[in-house]
């Protein structure tokens, strides 16, 4: 009787092997704002939101806006918004930061705000405070649509990586797959993590499982 051979289990198996040696860059996101038109237009009425620097994911940009934010334990200054406005308002700091400013930030998945706190945003021109939005942001790589199909990966998945840094380099497990057609390949840590694995402009990630 002839052996039968499951190949796209086989082809799975040996795409699962093959991504191991991609080699994605790691970009740290330091603590920033998103902001819906309705709240930007509160804290910076009549003034456009300027384009200083483009980000690598889709239309993002690091706007000329800077912001405090205000906790129940103390205040940061200087936090950049991100553009373009979005449909929700959401704070993404790293859990240091979330210490300083005494709020109680869960780990979520961008957009994932439900039931997640709130704080007070600060301009020049007057302060809004949202009931939602604080969050630590789940470690993740976005990948491209076709990106995803040639390496085998889905959106919601998690892997484990192993980050390749000068001097520090370190596992990451629970990494969450995000796929989307306007996405370039990137991991994107936050300040602690990046800190934690020594990530310079060089460091890469490899997913490992
Ligand atoms: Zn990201």
């Amino acid at each position: 009787m002839t052996q039968q051979i499951d190949v796209a289990a086989q082809a799975a198996e040996v795409i699962a092997h093959l991504r191991n040696f991609i080699k994605i860059p790691v970009g740290v996101s330091n603590k920033h704002v998103h902001l819906t038109q309705e709240d930007y237009d509160r804290l910076f009425p009549g003034e456009p939101m300027n384009r200083k620097k483009k980000l690598n994911q889709g239309d993002d940009f690091a706007s000329d806006k800077l912001v405090t934010l205000v906790g129940p334990k103390g205040t940061m200054e200087r936090v950049r918004i991100l553009g373009p406005c979005r449909k929700y308002t959401q704070i993404e700091l790293s859990m240091t930061d979330a210490r300083m400013l005494g709020i109680p930030a869960p780990i979520r998945i961008s957009g994932s705000i439900e039931g997640t706190p709130g704080l007070t945003i600060r301009s020049p021109h007057g302060e809004i405070t949202v009931p939602q939005g604080v969050i630590v942001a789940k470690r993740h790589i976005h990948v491209q649509t076709k990106d995803a199909v040639l390496m085998g990966l889905h959106s919601g998945q998690e892997v484990c990586v192993r980050i390749e840094s000068a001097e520090r380099s370190a596992f990451l497990d629970k990494c969450e797959i995000r796929v989307g057609d306007d996405f370039t390949l990137e991991m994107h840590i936050d300040t602690d993590e990046g800190n934690a694995v020594g990530a310079g402009a060089d460091a890469t990630a490899r997913i490992i499982g």
